[in-house]
C-alpha cells in the first residue's frame, strides 16, 4: 500500500444508503498512458509515488492508497427526459477526497473500474477511446478556463472489452470538486427519504456552497447557487462551441463543472443546431438548446428539494419558482459578457446583442468555422477571415458595424486584440484530431495523444509548431458523429 495524500473521506461518513462501498476489480496487465503531473503536483499528491509501480496499481485500482475507502456513489436522473430511478456509480469508484492546498477539496476518481451494484446490465468498464476522449477534452476545458472535471491519469487495463468489436480497457483517474449530482437529490426525493435529502443538501453547502450556512434561507441558497454556476457554464460552453451531447440530470454537477464527456465535440463549421450525438436522434442535447436544457434540469432540482425550501408546498413553489425564473436572465448576461470579450468589447451597449447574433447568422449561412472565425477577427486580420467567408454579403456588412462599435470603446488596438486574443481560444479539441488520437492509441502509439494535450494547454497561444492543429478539418476528415462510447 503506498501513501499517495493525506484522505479525509466526507462522503465515506455520510449514512451507507449514499453508496456502496467496494473496491475497485483488479485488472490483469496494467499500463500508464499518461500522468498528469501538473494536476497531481497541485492536489499535493507524492507524485515520485504516483510514478512507481505501485501508484500505477492504485491508477488501475489493484491495489488502494492508503486512506483511500473506495464507494460506488447513488444517484437517479432523468436520460433523455426519461426517469430512471436509480442509475449510480456503475462503473466507477470514489476511491476518497484530497484537500489540495491550491485547489481545496478534490475527489479522486476512478472511472472503468469494474461493477458495481448499479452496474445494471454493464460491465463496469471503459475502452480506452472514450477515456482518452475524456482525459483530452476534460484538460482541454481546464485550459479554456472552464469549470470542469480534470483527468489525473490514463491507463490501460490489459483486458479485452466486448463493445460492437473486441476493443482493449481503460481506466481514467478523474478529479472532481465533488461528484453530487441533481441527480443524486432525485434519487432520495424519489424514495421520499426527507432525512436522506437534508442530509445530501447540507452535506453540499458545508462542501460546496459554504456561504449558504449563514443565510436564514440555506437551501434557497443553495439551489440559488447551483443556477448561477449552471447560468455560467453553459455560456461559457456556447462561446466556445462546446456541445455536451449528454445534459442528463445524472451528468449536471452541483459544483457546477463540467461532467461525464461522452459523445462531446467542440464545433467546426457553425450551426446553431448542430448535433454530434449518434442518439440525440431528436436534438434535444443540440448546441442552441443547451440553455433550455439547463433551465430544465435546474426545475429538476428544485422539484428535488422543493420539500426543504418552505413550510408548506405553496411557498415552497413560490420560493423555487423566483429562484429559477432569475435563470433566464443570469444567462443571458453572462453569455453577453462572454461574447462582449470576444468581440473585444469592454462597455456593454443595448445593440450588442444584436451585434453578437449578427455575426453568429453570418457565420450559419457560410459555415464558417467558430473558432478560427473569432480568432481571425481578434488579430490575423482580414485576410484569414477572409478564408471563412467567401460569400460577403453578411459579413462585410457586419464588420462596419463591428468597428463602429469599436470606435465608440475608445481603446487602444492593441489591448483591444490582447483581451480577444485572451478571449479566442486558437486550439481546441477538435472531434478529427482526437479520432486520430484513438486510432494511434489503439495501434499503441500515444504520441498523438501527447502533443494534442500539450498544445490544448496553451489554447489562447500562437504555436507555430503546432500549427496544423488550429485547422479546421479537411471536407474528408471532418467527423458528424460521435457515439456515448460506454
Ligand atoms: P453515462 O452515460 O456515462 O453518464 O452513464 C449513465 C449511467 O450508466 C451511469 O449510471 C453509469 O454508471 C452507467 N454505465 C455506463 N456505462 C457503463 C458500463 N460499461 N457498465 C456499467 N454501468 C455503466
Ligand atoms: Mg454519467
Amino acid at each position: 500500500m503506498i501513501n499517495l495524500a493525506t484522505f479525509d473521506n466526507t462522503y465515506a461518513r455520510l449514512p451507507e444508503r449514499f453508496y456502496a462501498k467496494l473496491p475497485p476489480t483488479a485488472v490483469s496487465d496494467p499500463k500508464l498512458i499518461k500522468l498528469n503531473e501538473t494536476l497531481a503536483d497541485e492536489l499535493g499528491l507524492d507524485v515520485a509515488q504516483l510514478m512507481s509501480q505501485g501508484g500505477l496499481e492504485v491508477l488501475a485500482g489493484n491495489d488502494l492508497a492508503e486512506g483511500s475507502e473506495p464507494l460506488s456513489m447513488a444517484y437517479a436522473g432523468q436520460q433523455f427526459g426519461n426517469w430512471v430511478p436509480q442509475l449510480g456509480d456503475g462503473r466507477a469508484v470514489l476511491l476518497g477526497e484530497v484537500i489540495s492546498p491550491k485547489l481545496g477539496r478534490r475527489d479522486i476518481q476512478l472511472k472503468g473500474s469494474g461493477p458495481t451494484p448499479f452496474s445494471r446490465m454493464g460491465d463496469g468498464r471503459a475502452w480506452l477511446g472514450p477515456v482518452m476522449r475524456e482525459y483530452i477534452v476534460s484538460e482541454a476545458m481546464a485550459a479554456l478556463d472552464i469549470p470542469t472535471t480534470r483527468a489525473l491519469a490514463a491507463v490501460s487495463t490489459g483486458e479485452d472489452i466486448v463493445r460492437e468489436e473486441i476493443l482493449p480497457g481503460a481506466i481514467l483517474t478523474r478529479v472532481a470538486k465533488s461528484h453530487l449530482r441533481v441527480g443524486t437529490f432525485q434519487y432520495f426525493a424519489a424514495r421520499r427519504d426527507a432525512d436522506g435529502l437534508k442530509t445530501l443538501a447540507d452535506y453540499a453547502i458545508e462542501r460546496l456552497y459554504p456561504d449558504c450556512k449563514n443565510s436564514d434561507q440555506p437551501y434557497k441558497d443553495l439551489l440559488q447557487s447551483v443556477v448561477s454556476a449552471q447560468a455560467y457554464l453553459v455560456a461559457r460552453w456556447m462561446g466556445v462551441g462546446f456541445i455536451h451531447g449528454v445534459m442528463n440530470t445524472d451528468n449536471v454537477s452541483i459544483a457546477g463543472e463540467t461532467i461525464d464527456y461522452g459523445p462531446c465535440a467542440f464545433m467546426d463549421d457553425f450551426h446553431p443546431d448542430r448535433v454530434f450525438s449518434s442518439i440525440d436522434q431528436t436534438g434535444r442535447y443540440a448546441f442552441s438548446n443547451q440553455p433550455r436544457i439547463a433551465h430544465w434540469n435546474l426545475v429538476q432540482f428544485a422539484q428535488a428539494i422543493l420539500s426543504l425550501l418552505g413550510e408548506t408546498q405553496e411557498d415552497a413553489v413560490a420560493v423555487a419558482q423566483s429562484v429559477i425564473d432569475s435563470f433566464s436572465s443570469l444567462y443571458h448576461e453572462a453569455w453577453l459578457t462572454v461574447f462582449r470579450s470576444k468581440l473585444g468589447l469592454k462597455t456593454a451597449e443595448e445593440s450588442d446583442e444584436d451585434l453578437i447574433n449578427g455575426l453568429l447568422k453570418a457565420m450559419t449561412n457560410e459555415g464558417a468555422d467558430f473558432t478560427l472565425t473569432f480568432r481571425a477577427l481578434s488579430s490575423d486580420g482580414e485576410k484569414k477571415l477572409a478564408t471563412q467567408f467567401q460569400n460577403r454579403t453578411d459579413i462585410d456588412p457586419w464588420l462596419e458595424v463591428w468597428k463602429d462599435r469599436l470606435a465608440r470603446e475608445d481603446v487602444e488596438e492593441t489591448k483591444r486584440i490582447a483581451l480577444m486574443e485572451a478571449n479566442n481560444p486558437l486550439f481546441i479539441p477538435r472531434t478529427h484530431l482526437i479520432e486520430q488520437s484513438i486510432k494511434d492509441g489503439l495501434a499503441g502509439d500515444f504520441s498523438t495523444m501527447e502533443r494534442l494535450v500539450a498544445a490544448f494547454s496553451k489554447p489562447f497561444e500562437k504555436q507555430p509548431e503546432n500549427a496544423d492543429l488550429a485547422n479546421a478539418p479537411k471536407p474528408e476528415e471532418q467527423v458528424r458523429y460521435t457515439f456515448c462510447g460506454t
